[in-house]
């Protein structure tokens, strides 16, 4: 300093006094702020919607999902003007928003707090939106450089009978889709599943089966997943047997051409890296979470797809992580097809199974919200769980009765724990109407207890 001219002293002091003053109109306390800059969250609207299943699904979900219709938007509207919006599918989701996050987000600087998951999904979302919007880019340019133009998008449905799994598939090829996702599962005949809907599209349409741990073990899954193979549109196997058992997902992933895919972290992905028992991932959750996972992919070099469930609002959103993320090149699951209305005005619609990652400013897309209003309930209280009593039945006769138990998964927890029969032509399950009777009540009674077996 001593070697300076005091003119030259005075020169950068001023532009210390320059630098600090902006820096203090930037902050989130500064009052004399412009408006279109002032990040700070003003208000939270926040409404409940009951989306309709389109008529497949509508038959197939209502035996184990029957809430994933209920979908909570946000609307965050900051002091600057801007708005951002977000959902949070109530009754599946990495996270759902609580009063106490809405309470905590109010009068927070937006950019602060975005990047922070324990907000919830449809919180984080809007707060991604809002910012993106008030900067005039697509939210992709927040999570950092875009390296996609396009994004590959799967279609998904829960398990089906084989005739409703091959109009599924028919249906996401009519619509642009490359790619179809449904479940693996001891209680429908999986091989007519593939021998149906393999006839209703091309060999470069990919299927994928999530048998979450269903096969057991690789003793029990290889026979079926070496038959399964013999199609050419089989292309990934997710979960066959459970992910701890790294030495059987080797012996799997060896032993098969089909790509086998895992849950991120269960085993930790260090070990899941170092052993090779998959081909790659599924990656969900918060952009914080969504970002690292992506970029140990990366280093890995190895393939994911995106795993963000809602409506048309969240397939949005996934579509800008799709365009920051160099490995999400596996289809995404969304399973936004599963609704009548996907709540945007323009939907998500992809074309030979890409969609073009955003270009204009926030989510890219806006809320339908005549749509909205249309579908508006109340809150529910908690997740509703409406009396269901299902039949699976074997040609040889033999049928099994089990019924809802207040577990999301009680029909998958007898397949997972081998508490049903095992993998059989033939199998098939349909929800049994409540027709009012007595016989009806007291055979549901019986099963809620435990499965009720019938032979012949
Ligand atoms: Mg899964």
């Amino acid at each position: 300093m001593t070697q300076l001219t005091t003119t030259r002293r005075r020169f950068i002091q001023s532009g210390l006094a320059a630098v600090a003053a902006g820096y203090t109109a930037f902050s989130r306390d500064a009052v004399a702020l412009p408006p279109a800059h002032d990040l700070r969250v003003a208000k939270i609207d926040r409404v409940t919607v009951k989306v309709p299943y389109r008529p497949v699904p509508a038959r197939n979900m209502a035996r184990e999902l029957p809430h994933w219709k209920y979908s909570e938007i946000f609307t965050v509207h900051l002091q600057s003007g801007h708005q951002g919006f977000g959902e949070t599918l109530l009754y599946y989701t990495w996270g759902a928003t609580g009063d106490r996050d809405v309470d905590r987000a109010l009068g927070s600087n937006a950019v602060e707090i975005m990047w922070d998951d324990s907000l919830g999904a449809g919180l984080q979302m809007a707060l991604f939106d809002a910012v993106a919007r008030s900067a005039d880019v697509p939210i992709h340019r927040l999570f950092g450089a875009q390296v996609h133009d396009r994004t590959p998008l799967s279609w998904w449905n829960i398990d089906t009978s084989a005739a409703d799994m091959a109009a599924e598939c028919k249906e996401a090829y009519r619509q642009g889709y490359m790619a179809y996702k449904t479940k693996g599962r001891p209680w429908f005949d999986i091989w007519k599943q593939l021998e149906l809907s393999t006839r209703e599209v091309p060999d470069d349409f990919r299927i994928d089966m999530d048998f979450n741990d269903t096969l057991l073990d690789a003793k029990r899954g290889l026979p079926i997943l070496k038959d399964l193979e013999k199609h050419p549109q089989v292309d990934i196997y997710e979960t066959p047997i459970p992910q701890s058992d790294i030495a059987g997902n080797v012996e799997i992933k060896n032993a098969t051409r089909v790509n086998i895919a895992m849950h991120y972290g269960n085993p930790p992905a260090v070990e899941v890296i170092r052993s090779k028992c998959c081909d790659g991932f599924i990656i969900g959750g918060g952009a914080t979470r969504m970002m690292s996972r992506g970029a140990v992919s990366a280093m890995a070099d190895m393939p994911f797809w995106i795993q963000l469930v809602g409506t048309g609002i969240t397939a949005a959103y996934s579509l800008h992580f799709g365009g920051a993320l160099s490995h999400s090149t596996w289809p995404a699951v969304n399973c936004h097809q599963l609704y009548e209305h996907q709540l945007l005005k323009r939907p998500v619609k992809p074309e030979k199974g890409f969609v073009a990652v955003p270009k204009s400013a926030g989510l890219g897309f806006d809320i339908d919200w005549d749509a909205v209003e249309r579908f508006r309930v109340d809150k529910p209280k908690s997740r509703p769980e409406p009396e269901r009593l299902l039949e699976v039945s074997w040609p040889d006769g033999e049928r099994l009765y089990i019924a809802n138990t207040g577990r999301v998964n009680f029909v998958l927890d007898l397949g997972r724990r081998g508490e049903m029969p095992f993998y059989r032509r033939g199998a098939d399950t349909r929800l049994v109407p409540n027709d009012g009777s007595d016989a009806w009540r007291k055979l549901y009674n019986q099963a809620r207890q435990k499965p009720v077996s019938k032979k012949g």
